[in-house]
């Protein structure tokens, strides 16, 4: 019989907040995580990713809202009657205890009979490739192995939901990668229900079923990588998913979703995605990879805008080029290009008028 995870349908945060001193880190989080699913907390420093983790977790009591498993209420409860398994950043293994007692520290507390206890941490240990370390102090380890160690004992008690708080922040980058895949196959063997707080988006797309943006406190989308990235529901979570380019402009006309907008230069068609008015003040958000570069006397693809420009930087980057464009207005314009062109050379790029995104300026922080 090998590890699992504890049972539920669904999980429910109903207008979960949090407020320090009269100042909202949290306002209205509703959401509902379904068993099994690995769901990503992201956004930027401080609006509010791990204020919502440990309101979950029960290391911090809701100001407004409630937390509800299957109908029964949780957020009433202690930390430890949530059964809800821990990683942290910081590992926060007990210094002093081998690899296997800080793996079984949980089990003992639940009192579990010795047996019991022996064949679900050998399981755990097993799971995180750590046998031959058993016996080690945390100290004698590397930070990929402290952290599994982190993730055995929060998975050792079966529980009913995960909790990660920016678990890999601490590794280089080649190890990051690793334990970032070794998450995910632990996930699905045992079916884990997770929720994993990050601030780095490249992470959450690769790990979660579905992602929470998180602004100043509040949900700006709520959805599934696919979702984020190709249909962001304002600026903010366009800027977070990749969206390198967002070009402060007006919007001179609209028709259905098709719009011009101008300004700095620039005259472009583009697409609009949110509900915006002629006159407005919008953000034209265009990813570097649909600026495509034109070789020299390749004719323009019909119907693409054409911006000129003069090459800034360019930098290599593995199979292909980052490369920083300016037009004669000012405007600095990232693009992704599979050739390097010459730095102060003067270029053409084409942007399909779907693949320039219209949202409008204001961002006013609710929902959408
Ligand atoms: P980071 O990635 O930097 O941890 P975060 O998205 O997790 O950021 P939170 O730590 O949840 O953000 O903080 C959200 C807001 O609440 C911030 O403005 C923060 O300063 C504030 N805050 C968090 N904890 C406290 C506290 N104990 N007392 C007062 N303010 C707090």
């Amino acid at each position: 019989m090998g590890l699992s995870a504890g049972a539920f349908t669904s999980l429910e945060l109903r207008g979960v907040g949090r407020s320090f001193g009269g100042r909202e880190a949290l306002a209205g989080l509703d959401l509902t995580i379904r068993a099994g699913e690995f769901i990503a907390l992201l956004g930027p420093s401080g609006c509010g990713k791990s204020t919502a983790l440990n309101c979950l977790a029960g290391l911090l009591p809701l100001t407004h809202g409630s937390i509800w498993i299957d109908g029964e209420r949780i957020d009433v409860l202690p930390s430890e009657r949530r059964d809800f398994g821990m990683v942290f950043q910081n590992y926060a293994l007990f210094p002093h205890l081998s690899v296997a007692k800080n793996i079984a520290f949980g089990l003992q507390m639940r009192r579990l009979p010795r047996a019991e206890i022996q064949r679900r941490v050998a399981e755990a240990l097993a799971l995180v490739k750590l046998e031959e370390h058993a016996r080690k102090l945390p100290g004698q380890l590397s930070g990929g192995q402290q952290q599994r160690v982190a993730i055995a004992r929060a998975v050792v008690i079966e529980p009913r939901l995960v909790l990660m708080d920016e678990p890999l922040s601490n590794l280089d980058a080649k190890l990051r990668l690793e334990m970032r895949t070794e998450i995910r196959r632990l996930h699905q063997s045992l079916g884990l229900t997770t929720v994993y707080v990050t601030h780095d988006q490249e992470e959450a797309l690769s790990l979660a079923d579905r992602l929470v943006v998180l602004r100043e406190g509040r949900v700006q989308q709520i959805g599934t990588p696919e979702q984020l990235h190709d249909h962001p529901a304002n600026w903010h979570v366009a800027d977070f998913m990749g969206y390198r380019n967002l070009l402060e402009l007006r919007l001179e006309s609209l028709s259905g979703d098709t719009a011009v907008v101008a300004g700095r230069g620039l005259r472009l068609a583009a697409t609009a995605v949110q509900e915006v008015v002629v006159g407005d003040a919008v953000r034209v958000a265009v990813r570097p990879s649909d600026l495509v570069l034109r070789r020299a006397g390749e004719p323009a693809a019909s119907g693409a805008n054409s911006i000129e420009g003069v090459v800034n930087v360019v930098e290599y980057q593995g199979r292909e080029f980052a490369v920083d464009v300016t037009t004669p207005d000012g405007v600095e314009l990232h693009v992704k290009s599979d050739f390097a062109p010459e730095a102060g050379s003067t270029v053409q790029l084409a942007l399909d008028p779907s693949r320039a995104l219209v949202y409008a300026e204001r961002l006013d922080g609710t929902a959408l």
